[in-house]
């Protein structure tokens, strides 16, 4: 707890938690569900939608992650000092839902996209059984700032895209949605069977791109789709301002940067949607290691809790 400038005691809205692994769960071709537990999960307060936390991952060959320290004030330095070998590694993933187990006592999902052997966090998930521990920095309080989905109370429509790493943060989305949002949504996965079954609201019009392991030209895959459901989309958009006035979506996309950034363009200059309504984050980017995005976000300084790029 710290203060503020008016001397009220401020909540930390993040801290270290212990995760334990309890069991994993294969959901699709690529995706691999670790649910886990642990007694300090009982201070962990997800704020739901995309809620994303920052896991330490231990070495190659420790079974458990160990930090010198994990004071907020010194952790960074005492984790930055540590031999490269020994150090555990950060990255940023997606608190696909919480909730309690029948004797009361908390669990965590993540959803780890395994995408190859040769990087850690991939690997590391592959690998993970029941007993493992690692470390977090997780949300404390439900009301923080790596719930990046903040759209307005009154957002009739909602538009989306999403590849595989940002379907779990997409689908904590979906299911939140007032049952009456109007929602568009792209989702790229590298599978068919990675098309997972999600809870929307009645309307929504999902469209899936399989990549189907082709790696190529991935982006203009994604905006073939995106342009040939515009013409359709101009045509209901002209239908529906006559009855319901011209629609003005909260925009939310996530995935490769690339991608993202390529996406972002279109919407904001082919469809004309107000920059000001657009939340796009880069969750990883094509041919760099996290650790390189974080050396070039924060240049030096101690990353926070959300390393998510805003590109
Ligand atoms: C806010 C946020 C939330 C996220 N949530 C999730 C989540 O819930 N589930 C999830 O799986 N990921 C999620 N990610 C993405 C994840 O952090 C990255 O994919 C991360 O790079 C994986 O770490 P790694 O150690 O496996 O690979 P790294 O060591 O970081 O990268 C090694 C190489 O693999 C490539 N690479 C990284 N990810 C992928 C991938 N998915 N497919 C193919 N190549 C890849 C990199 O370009 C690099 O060349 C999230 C990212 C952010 C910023």
């Amino acid at each position: 707890m710290t203060a503020t400038a008016s001397g009220a005691p401020a909540v930390a809205h993040f801290r270290f938690f212990t995760l334990e692994v309890l069991r994993t769960r294969r959901l699709g071709h690529s995706f691999l569900r670790v649910t886990f537990g642990g007694e300090s999960l009982a201070d962990f307060r997800s704020g739901g939608f995309d809620q994303s936390l920052s896991l330490f991952l231990p070495p190659s060959g420790a079974e458990h992650t160990v930090l010198p320290s994990t004071d907020e004030d010194t952790w960074f330095t005492a984790w930055r000092g540590m031999p490269d070998e020994e150090r555990p590694v950060m990255r940023s993933y997606t608190v696909r839902e919480q909730r309690r187990d029948g004797t009361g006592a908390v669990e965590v999902d993540i959803d780890f996209v395994l995408h190859g052997d040769s990087s850690p966090a991939s690997r590391w998930a592959g690998r993970a059984s029941a007993g493992r521990r690692i470390l977090a920095i997780g949300p404390a309080v439900a009301e923080n700032k790596s719930v990046r989905f903040q759209a307005p109370a009154d957002a009739g429509a909602v538009w989306m895209y999403a590849d595989e790493t940002a379907l779990p943060a997409a689908a904590g989305i979906l299911e939140r949605l007032p049952a009456d949002t109007r929602v568009r949504a792209w989702f790229e996965v590298p599978h068919e069977d990675d098309r997972l079954a999600l809870a929307a609201p009645a309307d929504a019009d999902i469209t899936w791109i399989v990549r189907g392991g082709d790696d190529r030209e991935r982006t203009g895959r994604v905006l073939d789709a995106l342009r040939s459901a515009q013409a359709q989309a101009q045509a209901q958009a002209q239908a529906q301002a006559q009855t319901q006035g011209v629609e003005s979506p909260y925009v939310w996309l996530a995935g490769e940067a690339g991608t993202v950034r390529a996406v972002r363009r279109h919407f904001v200059q082919e469809r004309s949607v107000d920059r000001r309504s657009v939340r796009f984050t880069g969750y990883w980017r094509l041919g760099a290691s996290e650790e390189q995005l974080l050396a070039e976000a924060y240049a030096g300084k101690a990353p926070s809790e959300d390393p998510g790029s805003e590109l």
